[in-house]
């Protein structure tokens, strides 16, 4: 394990010198993969991650999970796209460089980025640990710094420069690979479930088994709660079961939804696509709640009637902020929960794979990338 030596001579802020690690002093050259348009296929592209700044920690990345929010945002579908454009927002990795005034970690250490690298920390949202909310959060990639110009580059690289506050740990038990879609899909459902007090006499119908979808069947069963699985995929019976559903049900099949009429007190929707929302209202009993977490590109279509008739609650999640996200990882250590991973080393033509498959529903339940071998 190397150690830690800060140098009492110089007074610059990054100025630790560590046993077998180089200390990085001008902006560190980078790699990652890219896109540059809404159609062009990823290249490698070469850029600068900053030193670290006092408050700053520099992390070598190991692992990156790919969310479908990587697809929607790489081909345009929000309509709001930076090019170029380094995507991934589930992060881990290990710290090799800390600014002086970090206090949470040291080199060596197992750390995990999300979907945010910076916010204003002193509005509403950001003193009630809500920076998900905050009018500056500045997002992996697709974004820019606090400055409103110096683009961010997200997970699909091998280096990045993180705000202190927005590292979260991860928990020595988890290994890397498989806790990285933790920092997206896991506190993307994590949280609203922990919001609406989901637990042991909770009907949960989880709409989507898919990166999201599978977190929240896990965390669903691991709180106690009665899940369903709802799925356009016969195929996924099986592993719903194995995840701890107590039921599954397709989604194309007119009878068995009927059987689940008015019955759920608590759907948490995590499909990519658009689909019949309507139809999964009215699978909630009176005052049941509807929380959508899925982002398909198409407004929805919904009837008033069915809000008015049963008096249902319907809202939205936005992943989780800081604290949340290092309390759901906390209870994935303690419950052992990590996601279920199909591990491949970045290129450009493994990515093209990987964002084909994830729009078939076919991975189980999400591709990591090597990022740690994909650069040799
Ligand atoms: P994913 O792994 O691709 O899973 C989506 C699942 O939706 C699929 O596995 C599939 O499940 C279902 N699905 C796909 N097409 C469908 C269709 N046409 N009709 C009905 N169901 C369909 O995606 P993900 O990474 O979990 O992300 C899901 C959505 O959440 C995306 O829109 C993403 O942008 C969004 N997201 C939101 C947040 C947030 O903070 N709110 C955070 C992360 C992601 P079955 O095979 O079981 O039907
Ligand atoms: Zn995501
Ligand atoms: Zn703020």
């Amino acid at each position: 394990i190397s150690f830690l030596l800060r140098s009492t001579t110089d007074n610059k802020a990054d100025s630790t010198v560590v046993s077998n690690v180089v200390t990085h002093a001008d902006p560190i050259a980078s790699k990652g993969f890219a896109v540059d348009s809404s159609t062009s296929p990823f290249k490698l592209f070469e850029f600068e991650r900053r030193v670290p700044k006092a408050d700053d920690v520099f992390i070598r990345i190991h692992y990156c999970g790919i969310c479908h929010s990587d697809i929607h945002q790489a081909k345009n579908e929000w309509h709001n796209s930076r090019y170029p454009m380094i995507p991934g927002h589930e992060i881990t990795g290990v710290v090799e460089q800390v600014g002086s005034s970090v206090k949470k970690f040291r080199v060596g250490d197992n750390v995990g980025i999300g979907c945010m690298v910076d916010s204003c920390l002193s509005c509403n949202s950001c003193k009630k640990d809500l920076e998900q909310h905050c009018p500056d959060t500045c997002y992996s990639y697709n974004s820019t710094e606090l400055d409103k110009v110096t683009p961010t580059y997200g997970g699909y690289s091998n280096f990045i420069t993180v705000k202190e506050h927005f590292v979260c740990k991860i928990p020595k038990n988890l290994p890397l690979d498989a806790a990285a879609p933790l920092l997206c899909a896991g506190i993307t459902t994590y949280s609203p479930l922990r919001q609406y007090n989901v637990g042991k006499n909770t009907r949960l119908g989880v709409i989507g088994l898919g990166g999201l979808g599978h977190m929240a069947v896990k965390f669903g069963v691991a709180m106690g709660a009665h899940v369903t699985v709802i799925s356009t995929s016969e195929s996924k019976r099986d592993d719903a079961t194995k995840l701890g559903a107590k039921s599954f049900l397709v989604s194309k099949d007119e009878e068995q939804l009927k059987s689940v009429k008015d019955s759920f007190d608590f759907i948490l929707d995590s499909v990519s696509a658009p689909h019949d929302v309507a139809g999964m209202i009215s699978l909630l009993k009176f005052n049941g709640v509807y929380c959508i977490v899925g982002a398909p590109p198409k407004p929805l279509e919904i009837p008033s009637i069915l809000f008015i008739t049963k008096r249902v609650i319907f809202t939205g999640s936005l992943i989780g902020g800081m604290k949340e996200t290092q309390e759901m990882l906390d209870f994935c250590g303690k419950h052992g929960i990590t996601c279920d991973i199909e591990k491949m080393e970045a290129s450009p033509e493994t990515l093209q794979v990987a964002y084909e498959r994830t729009l078939k529903s076919d991975v189980k339940y999400r591709f990591v990338l090597d990022m740690l071998n994909s650069f040799k």
